[in-house]
């Protein structure tokens, strides 16, 4: 690669990475390293909020990633998206099961596999796989809208060049 950086680009098979100094230099990458490569800068932000527990009525707290949020700022291409959070990348959702007790493995009898989702800490009470990404919360609003999504800032995930956990989950996504 020369001196440039790489970019998002969009070619007849998709999504890549290519060189900013295109067409003097035609080194592309992989759109799922370029996305890697983001994050290792980056890391993973987490995001907490509060919600009404729909079995108890309590106030619990929620968490999730929403890594297209972040990802808006490597290409605005993403902004049409918003689907990825808890649930669907193993490696976030390992640590988060270790980090926060709350977010348990959980098995569905329907599917007849486990996922990763948020409890309710009163009552223990499912709250949805995915349903804190679909579901019409303020959060929502503010990430699509108000790109107020720092109030709700939980922490933010260290991601190194050695966490092939992580590229290989991009791989299977991006
Ligand atoms: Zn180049
Ligand atoms: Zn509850």
């Amino acid at each position: 690669m020369c001196d440039g950086f790489y970019k998002v680009r969009e070619g007849k098979y998709g999504l890549f990475g290519g060189c900013s100094k295109f067409p003097n230099c035609k080194s592309t990458l992989k759109i799922s390293d370029l996305i890697f490569n983001f994050f290792v800068i980056k890391g993973i932000n987490i995001y907490k909020w509060e919600k009404e527990c729909y079995k108890c009525k309590n106030i619990t707290f929620v968490y999730s990633y929403f890594l297209y949020y972040e990802l808006e700022e490597l290409d605005e291409i993403f902004s049409i998206n918003h689907g990825i959070g808890i649930g669907d990348i193993s490696w976030i959702d390992n640590l988060l099961t270790q980090q926060i007790k709350t977010i348990k493995k959980c098995f569905s009898k329907t599917t007849n596999s486990s996922y990763i989702a948020n409890t309710c800490s009163n009552c223990g009470a499912l709250q949805g796989r995915n349903y804190v990404v679909s579901d019409p919360h303020e959060i929502i609003t503010d990430l699509w809208h108000d790109h107020t999504m720092y109030k709700y800032l939980h922490k933010n995930i260290p991601v190194t060049n050695n966490d092939f956990q992580l590229l290989f989950n991009f791989r299977e996504i991006f």
